[in-house]
């Protein structure tokens, strides 16, 4: 009997596979595999959110009207040029639903944010991987991928899930390297957690460029992941059919309000920016000194490399750390079996952490479970 039939192409693709949150038998595990900030959000964002519930019988303002200006004129850049999203991930899936299609190529790199094959595939484009250099993009493989066929060009500096990044000078070269019409997408969802003095965003190349789109995220060190707000700048030709696609109400009333606040809050960030660098060292340092390689980060997470022998590789880690109530991310399915990421966590959460795998790697089988 005939049923129906998606796309042909949906098949290729399987959904994203987000960090676990449970693990059977242990009652509040402690989640360090979605690189949210453990900081939370600034109280005002809260109240905000709160103050928003005697609202909820309203549509939201659709082009997420307020938010906008306040972007723009935080960052000194033009409110008609922005589009906000149910999360940055909204902005991504809208510039390959407007740009790319079957026949046509998308770029990314090999280790890389997951939504962007999974997106390109949903369209019916082809997402071509080029390997990374230094764990983080490299322009040349970029540059020499590109063929007639190429739409976009799908850039996380810094890099989920390695944490490194790319320079601006590289950015800028990529940039001059590539036909103008073909998309750069610089996903800055970790702007806010670099520290490096050679990193840009790439604010003022979206705003002088005719193909470059930068987005940005209130997720991460922001710390709204839960409400979904992230937002694209770039030039009109690129924003306005986003718009016309998009969900005429993408940002919900609550989402819009706690990100207001949230962006009025630079004390609040500030103070979480900190938290999250010093951390970060401060991890860093303690797993080296167990022997373990560890990515040099510019995010709210670290990647690890574990010995490839069993008992002490990434995959036992893994195991061990679960048994014990943490959850880091293992990335088998991309090329990183031998490595595990961990956000960074609260004070004792990121000590603990550091303690159990100096027993791990001692053969401790454990504290607790025998
Ligand atoms: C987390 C993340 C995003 C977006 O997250 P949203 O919650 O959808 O804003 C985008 N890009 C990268 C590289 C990320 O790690």
């Amino acid at each position: 009997m005939a049923k129906p039939e998606p796309k042909s192409w949906i098949y290729d693709l399987s959904a994203y596979v987000p960090g676990r949150a449970d693990i059977p038998g242990i009652k509040q595990p402690v989640k360090l595999s979605s690189n949210e900030s453990v900081y939370g959000p600034s109280p005002k964002a809260i109240a905000a959110y709160e103050a928003a519930s005697g609202t909820l019988a309203r549509y939201p303002d659709g082009g997420s009207t307020d938010l906008r200006e306040a972007l723009a004129a935080h960052h000194g850049i033009e409110a008609e040029r922005i589009i906000c999203g149910a999360g940055s991930d909204e902005v991504l899936t809208l510039l390959l639903y407007a740009f790319a299609g079957p026949g046509d190529e998308v770029i990314h790199s090999h280790y890389g944010f997951m939504i962007y094959p999974i997106q390109a595939k949903a369209v019916g484009a082809t997402p071509i991987a080029v390997p990374n250099k230094n764990w983080a993009a490299d322009v040349d493989g970029i540059l020499a991928a590109v063929t007639e066929r190429t739409k976009l060009i799908f850039l996380d500096n810094p890099n989920n899930p390695t944490g490194a990044y790319v320079p601006w000078a590289e950015i800028e070269r990529l940039h001059q390297g590539v036909r103008d019409d073909i998309i750069l997408v610089l996903d800055a969802a970790y702007a806010e957690c670099v520290t490096a003095e050679d990193y840009k965003a790439g604010l003022e190349l979206a705003r002088r460029a005719n193909n470059v789109v930068m987005t940005r995220t209130f997720s991460k060190q922001y710390a709204l992941a839960g409400l979904r707000v992230g937002w694209g700048y770039g030039p009109e030709h690129i924003i306005d059919p986003l718009n016309r696609i998009r969900m005429a109400f993408n940002v919900n009333v609550p989402a819009q309000a706690a990100a207001l606040a949230a962006l009025a809050d630079q004390d609040h960030l500030a103070a979480s920016v900190a938290f999250n660098a010093e951390e970060r060292t401060t991890l860093t340092a303690r797993l080296m000194a167990l022997g373990l390689d560890v990515v040099p980060s510019q995010t709210n997470f670290v990647l690890i490399r574990f010995p490839d022998d069993a008992p002490f590789r990434a995959e036992d880690a893994n195991a061990y750390l679960t048994r014990h109530g943490y959850l880091l991310r293992w990335l088998p399915g991309m090329g990183l079996g031998g490595f595990l990421r961990l956000s960074v966590g609260e004070i004792q959460q990121n000590q603990a952490v550091c303690d159990l795998l100096a027993a791990f790697l001692r053969g401790d089988e454990g504290l607790d479970d025998g």
